[in-house]
């Protein structure tokens, strides 16, 4: 079956930075194809029409990638306003400015102030990415109402 709108698609894939360093191993994903944000939209074009067994490699620059770093999401916060036990790179949910709910990742302890970042760990970065098609089946009426893939390497709710 060829990779076209409403199908789940199974893909393992590596990710690494453009000098190499890894980022993602072998991972695999299961992931609603047709424009429904599940992945890059450079990955979907490259994927678009093919089957399984298909590769590819990627060289996606920042903007085709996680984007670039956006100073608003990053925050101080007064260290006595968190519960104990913050600890650099945990997580929590919190505010932007502009009043978005964000997870942030906590970057660094100074003095009484918590420095915090909810941009994408992977935004800045020029990424190289190793794809390979493993399924393709037809999506379900319900995952493509819930706009995800359901079981396997998908969504379980
Ligand atoms: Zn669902």
């Amino acid at each position: 079956m060829k990779i076209s709108k409403d199908t789940a698609v199974t893909l393992h894939y590596s990710v690494t930075e453009a000098n190499g360093k890894p980022l993602a191993s072998r991972e695999t994903t299961d992931y609603l194809h047709g424009g429904y944000g599940n992945t890059l939209p450079r990955i979907e074009a490259a994927l678009e029409g093919q089957e399984a067994g298909f590769r590819v490699t990627l060289e996606l620059q920042p903007e085709d990638a996680f984007g670039r770093r956006e100073a608003a999401l990053e925050r101080s916060i007064a260290k006595k306003d968190f519960p104990p036990g913050v600890k650099v790179g945990g997580q929590l949910r919190g505010m932007t400015e502009d009043g978005r709910e964000q997870i942030f990742t906590v970057m660094k302890i100074k003095g009484d102030q918590v420095l915090l970042d909810a941009n994408h760990p992977w935004a800045d970065k020029a990424l190289k990415f190793t794809l390979q098609v493993g399924a393709v089946r037809a999506a379900t009426a319900e995952e493509i109402q819930h706009g995800h893939v359901h079981g396997g390497h998908g969504h379980h709710h």
